[in-house]
Formats: structure tokens, C-alpha cells, sequence
């Protein structure tokens, strides 16, 4: 289904722009950039490879920083989303089966609450609606990019929509296609980083002993455990563990994979059940050469991926989305072209550096954890009870992690 299509088809030959921006990918990054543009008054067009319905049904829920949870806010959506997500206002940080857990309350920093819990399809949909009130954007959807040309005054996108080819012409092409960004390889953008020896099972559970506000991360010598809290008695679970073993988790008889779980958790959530798939994802670290080209800027993991642990993806990318639309609305109102490279370096330097800080952080706590040497056992034992302790420490520590560090999007701040 074609949502809402152009009006105009302009022709290769000409310099007719059919809008200002385009944004290749309809996921929570793509559509926070075209929510986050309100104010701009751009012509933007959202490309879309899956139609609206079948992208907002992802089973995976995602742990949502304060940051995220302001620039939410700020474009207008964080009051339909609140509802219906979990929040947290605890958090305990354990070393297998280690005494000496870290424990973040909300007062540490002050707020309401220490983060958030919320699935795929109650964020998209949210956005999608959003989107919907707008006159300004258009959706063309399901329709997928397979080429683009990039010239001095405008780049050219190649569309394959109901199995026709079509052209769209525009000042500024956002790469917000995912890890694999069909966007990032036609730019020739190179990227760096590596793939981990593991693997994750995602998967929510129902549990019977309540627990509704704490999240927990434990670390095991395979690799970390992430247990969100979800409205009702559910929780999101991300199981890090080696590849074969992560396979091995994922095609387990149910009641074994159960009691494997119920293990892993210390009994602590009561008795257990499953309600949704095993999910397996390839985990990596990835981090692009550059962000933006000439009339490109690439967001969210189609310019950097990262480790589960700690649950940043999607935050780092609706953080791009909400720094990119800034920099764009400035370019606007100073007259200036918001596909020149020295606009788009603006955003580059912004998230470039932030982005690469949270990577390592990341990479940091799954390499020091994932690990059974004695002295690297000793010191992150010693690190863990640093933590506890050092006040100073453990604010920094929760700053970053809720997106409280680092330069605040204009749309965040009210
Ligand atoms: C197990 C696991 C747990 C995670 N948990 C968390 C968490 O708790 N918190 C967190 O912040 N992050 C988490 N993440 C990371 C998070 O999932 C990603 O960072 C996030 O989904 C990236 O969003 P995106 O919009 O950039 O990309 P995507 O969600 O991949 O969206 C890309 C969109 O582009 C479309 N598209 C692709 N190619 C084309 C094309 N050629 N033409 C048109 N459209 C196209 C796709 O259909 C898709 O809709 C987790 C990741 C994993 C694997």
C-alpha cells in the first residue's frame, strides 16, 4: 500500500526537487526524525521497505533512557506511549554468583524513575500516528531504495514500488535503514568494529512473584543477562551466551529452557512461563568511518551498532535523530542548504564522539565480565565494589547510562 504518494514525478533530466529530505528506513529512528522535524517546514518523504503495520509488529521491547523518554516528550508522543510501557526504578548489577551486588536507586540522581521498558509496535505506532496528523511528510510504503546518485545540487533516489522503478529527487537522503544499510554500502562509507563470539535469545516471560520496578543485569562468565520489567507481570529477557550455546537455548524443550532460566534468575521472579518466541540476534560492534557525505547523514544502526548490555542501541539512535533535526532546523533558519557537508559535519561532531564513548563503555563490560582470569576477576570485583561505594561513581555511571551525560538535544529540554 502506497500511503500517501507525491505529487509530482520529476524527471532524471531536470533539477526539480520532489522534496527536501528523504528518510530510507520507517523503524523508531527514522520515524523520531520526521516527529523531531515539526518545526522545519521541509517537504519530507519517509521510505519504507515493509508496510506500516507489518514494521510496527516487531516482538522486541527495548529498555528507554530518560533522554529518550524527553525527546519522546518533546515531539509529542511520550503521553500515548507512557501508559502502556514498564519503568524501573531500581537497578541491580551483579557478577554471577558474586554477594556483592551494585544497586542504583532513582534517588541517586533525583528522577521519577531510573528508565523504561517498552515494545516495539506501542513506540512505532505511536510515531507512525504522529506522523499521520502531519501535512508535511508523506509516507511511500511498501516501497524499497535500491539505488541513489548523489550530485552536487540534489541526490537522485532509485524506488522499487509495486514493482515499478520510480525516481525521487531531494536536498538531503538520512540513512536510517538498520545495521545492514543498503544507504551506508551506495555511499561507499566504510565501517569498523567486530563481531562477538555471542549470540542473543530474546524472549518475554510471565512470572508470578511481582517485581515491576526493578531491572537487573547479571553478569556470567558467557555473557551478561538482561531482565526488563513489562506491565503486568512480564518481563523482557535478553541472554547473552556463546553461539552454539545461544542456538542450543533457543530450540531447548520449553519446560528445560524454564528451568534453566529459573536457575539463572535465582528464583527470584516466581514460577515462570513463556509468552513469545526465542528471538536469536548476531551480536556486534560497529561504528561507521563517517556519518555524512555530501546530501547523506547516516542515523541510528545504520551508522553504529553496539552490545546489548545495557540496553543503548535504540537510545543512541533516537538520540542522532533528535541532534540531526536541530542542526537541520538551525540550516533552515539561517537559509542555509541542509545537504552542504558543512551543515551535515555539525551533526558529525555532535554524535561521532558520544556515540563512540557508549560503544566502548559497552565493549568495556561485556569483555571485563565475560571473563573467568583470576586478576580480571579480582579487579572488576574490586570495580563492582567501587561502584557501590563511591557516590561520585555511581552517578557518573547512571548518568551515562540514562543519556544525562553528553549534550542535551534542544527538544529535550523543557
Ligand atoms: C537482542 C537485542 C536487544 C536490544 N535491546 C535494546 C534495548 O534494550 N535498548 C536499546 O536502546 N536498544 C536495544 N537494542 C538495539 C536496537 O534494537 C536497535 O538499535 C534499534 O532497533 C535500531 O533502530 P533503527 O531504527 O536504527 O533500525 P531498524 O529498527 O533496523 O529499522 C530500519 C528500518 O529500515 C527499513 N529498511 C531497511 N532497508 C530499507 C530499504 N532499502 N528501503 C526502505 N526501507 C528499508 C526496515 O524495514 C526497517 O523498518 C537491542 C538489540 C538487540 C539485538
Amino acid at each position: 500500500m502506497v500511503l500517501k504518494q507525491l505529487e509530482n514525478q520529476s524527471s532524471f533530466f531536470d533539477d526539480r526537487l520532489d522534496c527536501d529530505l528523504v528518510i530510507v528506513g520507517g523503524g523508531i529512528v527514522g520515524a523520531t526524525l520526521a516527529c523531531a522535524l515539526k518545526d522545519s517546514g521541509l517537504k519530507t518523504l519517509v521510505i519504507e521497505a515493509k508496510p506500516l503495520e507489518v514494521a510496527a509488529s516487531r516482538r522486541q521491547a527495548y529498555s528507554l533512557s530518560l533522554l529518550s523518554s524527553q525527546i519522546l516528550t518533546g515531539i509529542g508522543v511520550w503521553q500515548q506511549i507512557f501508559p502502556k510501557i514498564g519503568k524501573y526504578c531500581h537497578i541491580r548489577l551483579s557478577d554471577a554468583n558474586y554477594p556483592g551486588i551494585v544497586k542504583f536507586e532513582r534517588e541517586d540522581i533525583g528522577t521519577d524513575f531510573l528508565g523504561y521498558v517498552a515494545e516495539h509496535n506501542v513506540v512505532l505506532t505511536a510515531l507512525q500516528e504522529a506522523i499521520a496528523t502531519r501535512s508535511d511528510v508523506s509516507w511511500l510504503c511498501p516501497a524499497e531504495v535500491i539505488g541513489v546518485e548523489y550530485k552536487d545540487s540534489l541526490a537522485a533516489i532509485e524506488v522499487k514500488v509495486e514493482g515499478k522503478k520510480r525516481l525521487v529527487k531531494t536536498k538531503l537522503v538520512v540513512g536510517a535503514d538498520g545495521a545492514r544499510s543498503l544507504i551506508r554500502s551506495l555511499a561507499g562509507i566504510e565501517t569498523r568494529g567486530w563481531k562477538y563470539w555471542q549470540s542473543c535469545v530474546a524472549f518475554t516471560i510471565k512470572h508470578e512473584a511481582p517485581q515491576n520496578d526493578t531491572a537487573f543485569e547479571r553478569f556470567w562468565p558467557t555473557g551478561p543477562m538482561g531482565v526488563l520489567p513489562l506491565p503486568g507481570n512480564h518481563c523482557q529477557i535478553v541472554w547473552t551466551a556463546p553461539h552454539e550455546q545461544a542456538k542450543a537455548l533457543q530450540k531447548l524443550d520449553e519446560q528445560e529452557f524454564l528451568r534453566k532460566l529459573e536457575e539463572r534468575t535465582g528464583g527470584l521472579l516466581g514460577k515462570l512461563q513463556l509468552v513469545s518466541d526465542r528471538y536469536l540476534f548476531p551480536v556486534q560492534l560497529m561504528q561507521c568511518d563517517r556519518y555524512v557525505k555530501s546530501r547523506l547523514a547516516l542515523v541510528g544502526d545504520a551508522a553504529h551498532c553496539c552490545h546489548p548490555v545495557g540496553g543503548q542501541g535504540l537510545n543512541l539512535g533516537i538520540r542522532d535523530a533528535a541532534a540531526l533535526a536541530q542542526i537541520i532546523q538551525e540550516a533552515c533558519r539561517q537559509g542555509e542548504d541542509i545537504g552542504d557537508l558543512k551543515i551535515l559535519k555539525r551533526y558529525e561532531r555532535w554524535r561521532k564522539r558520544e556515540n563512540l564513548t557508549i560503544l566502548g563503555f559497552t565493549d568495556f563490560l561485556d569483555r571485563i565480565f565475560s571473563n573467568n582470569w583470576l586478576p580480571v576477576v579480582t579487579i572488576r570485583r574490586f570495580g563492582l565494589w567501587m561502584l557501590e561505594h563511591l557516590t561520585p561513581l555511581k552517578i557518573f555511571t547512571l548518568k551515562l547510562m540514562t543519556g544525562l551525560k553528553g549534550r542535551t538535544p534542544k527538544l529535550a529540554q523543557f
